[in-house]
C-alpha cells in the first residue's frame, strides 16, 4: 500500500465521516422538529393527507385504521353517499349499557393553495423552529389537531389502565365544511347511530386570542336563500319602467333586507364577544345575471347567507323575509338552498354533571372556562337538534383564530397541553355514575321566543 494510497483511504474515510455527522446531524434536527414527539409527529402527518372536501378520503380512512389496530379497538366505516365515509372509533365502557360519550370532529378541511400567500406549503405540516414552535398548515386549528388530541388523550388513559364507565366513542365526519349532508346529517338519523346510545357529545370549537377556552353551548344556523328577480327584457337602449326591471326590483329586495340589516347591526356591535346569539346576520353573498353589456337582463339572481339568532322563531322569520322579498314586486321568486330549524342550547351549569366534569378538569389544569354562542355553525347543531347534549371545545388558548385562513397554525405546546386536557376530560365524562345523569335530552332547552 503506497503512501498515495494511504491517503486516498484517509480521504475516504474522513469525508464518511463528515457524511456519517452530517447524516447524524441532520437526523438530530430533524427528530428535534419533527419527531420528538409522536403526538406531534402523528398530528403532522394527518395535515399531509389532503382533505379538501370532496377530495378522496381513503388514505385518511387508511390513517385512522392503522391507529385503530395500533390501540387494538374497532372501527366501524359507514358510507352514506359516495366517498364520504364516516369513521366510529369505539373504547368500550365497563357499564355498555350507560349512555356513552361521543367525540365527534371532521376529517374534511377547506381548500388551500401555497399561491394565497402562505408561508409554508399548506399541505406539509411545516414545525418552526424557534422556542415557541408552531405547526403551520390547513387543519391545525379546523380541525385535525382536536382529532388527535381526543386520540392521544385515550391512548393515554389505556397506557395508564384507566377503565371508562361510559363506552367512548370517536366520531370523524366527512362533508362537515359544506353542509353535513353527507356526513353527519346522514349519520344522525341511522341505525348505527342509534345503537351507539350517545348521552353527550364534544364538537368542534374555535381558537381564541385569550387566555381562556370558549364552550359552545349552542349554534346559530343557516339559512341560505337565493332570490331570482325576473323583470323585462329587451335593447340596452331600451326604457321600461324601473319597478318593471329585474335589476330594478333586485334593487328593491337589496333595499328592504339591508334595512334589516342595518337594524340588525347595532345588536352586534353591543354584544359581548362570547354571544352571539341576540342578533341575525345577513350578508349578500352572491349578485348573478345579464348577457351582455347592450341586453336588459330578464333575470337577477341574489343569493343571501343569513344566520338567525337564536332567540328568532323560525315560522316568524320565514314571514318577515318573505315579506322583505315580494314586497320589492311582483314575478320575484326564493328558493330555499338551505334552511336549517334552530337548534336549542345544552345546559351550562352544576346540574349538568358532563358540565361538571369537564370544569372539574379544566379547574384542575388551571384553565378558564367561558360558555359561547359562536357566530357560526358546526355539527354540534345537528347533534343537539337530534337530543344529544353537545359542547363545543377547542383547547386553543391565547391562539389567533385562523379557522379558513391563510397561514392557519397552531403552537406546538398549546396542542400538547390540549392533550392533558382532554384525557382529563373523556376520563370525568366518561365516569359520570348513573344515578347522577338524567336523560340526555333534559340537558337541552329551547330559546327562541313566541
Ligand atoms: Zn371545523
Amino acid at each position: 500500500m503506497d503512501i498515495s494510497t494511504i491517503m486516498f483511504y484517509v480521504k475516504m474515510w474522513a469525508i464518511g465521516i463528515l457524511f456519517y455527522l452530517n447524516a447524524v446531524l441532520c437526523n438530530t434536527v430533524n427528530n428535534f422538529v419533527y419527531d420528538s414527539n409522536p403526538s406531534v409527529a402523528l398530528l403532522q402527518k394527518y395535515i399531509q393527507i389532503n382533505t379538501t372536501t370532496y377530495n378522496n378520503l381513503d388514505k385518511a380512512v387508511t390513517f385512522w385504521t392503522n391507529l385503530a389496530a395500533a390501540q387494538g379497538v374497532e372501527i366501524k366505516k359507514y358510507v352514506y353517499k359516495p366517498n364520504m365515509p364516516v369513521l366510529v372509533l369505539k373504547w368500550p365502557g365497563t357499564n355498555q349499557s350507560l349512555p356513552g360519550i361521543m367525540l365527534n370532529s371532521h376529517m374534511d378541511v377547506v381548500p388551500a393553495s401555497e399561491q394565497d400567500g402562505w408561508l409554508y406549503p399548506p399541505f406539509a405540516g411545516h414545525i418552526t423552529q424557534e422556542q415557541d414552535r408552531k405547526i403551520y398548515g390547513r387543519g391545525t386549528q379546523d380541525m385535525k389537531s382536536v382529532s388527535i388530541q381526543y386520540y392521544e388523550a385515550l391512548k393515554r388513559l389505556k397506557e395508564k389502565k384507566i377503565s371508562l364507565l361510559r363506552t367512548v366513542y370517536m366520531t370523524l365526519m366527512p362533508d362537515e365544511e359544506v353542509g353535513a349532508e353527507a356526513g353527519m346529517l346522514s349519520f344522525l338519523p341511522s341505525q348505527e347511530f342509534k345503537a351507539m346510545n350517545v348521552g353527550f357529545e364534544l364538537d368542534e370549537g374555535g381558537a381564541l386570542n385569550v387566555p381562556m377556552i370558549p364552550v359552545f353551548v349552542q349554534d346559530k344556523v343557516v339559512w341560505q336563500i337565493q332570490v331570482d328577480c325576473h323583470g323585462v327584457a329587451g335593447h340596452g337602449s331600451s326604457f321600461q319602467p324601473t319597478n318593471a326591471t329585474a335589476t330594478g326590483k333586485c334593487h328593491n329586495v337589496v333595499t328592504n333586507m339591508f334595512a334589516f340589516r342595518d337594524e340588525q347591526y347595532p345588536l352586534f356591535a353591543s354584544a359581548p364577544s362570547n354571544d352571539s346569539s341576540g342578533y341575525t346576520s345577513v350578508n349578500l353573498n352572491r349578485v348573478s345575471g345579464g348577457t351582455a353589456n347592450n341586453v336588459v337582463p330578464n333575470v337577477v339572481s341574489l343569493t343571501f347567507d343569513i344566520r338567525p339568532s337564536t332567540k328568532l322563531n323560525e315560522d316568524k322569520l320565514q314571514q318577515m323575509l318573505e315579506e322583505m322579498v315580494y314586497s320589492a314586486g311582483d314575478n320575484i321568486t326564493i328558493t330555499y338552498i338551505s334552511k336549517n330549524p334552530q337548534s336549542p342550547a345544552t345546559m351550562a351549569n352544576s346540574t349538568n354533571p358532563f358540565w361538571n366534569a369537564i370544569q372539574s378538569a379544566a379547574t384542575d389544569l388551571n384553565i378558564t372556562l367561558v360558555t359561547a354562542v359562536p357566530p357560526g355553525s358546526t355539527d354540534a347543531r345537528h347533534v343537539r337538534l337530534a337530543g344529544v347534549p353537545a359542547f363545543g371545545m377547542a383547547p386553543q388558548r391565547n391562539t389567533p383564530t385562523l379557522l379558513h385562513a391563510v397561514n392557519e397554525y397552531l403552537g406546538v405546546n398549546t396542542f400538547l397541553s390540549g392533550i392533558d386536557f382532554y384525557e382529563k376530560v373523556i376520563k370525568n365524562m366518561a365516569s359520570v355514575p348513573a344515578n347522577l345523569a338524567r336523560n340526555p335530552s333534559s340537558y337541552l332547552y329551547n330559546t327562541t321566543i313566541g
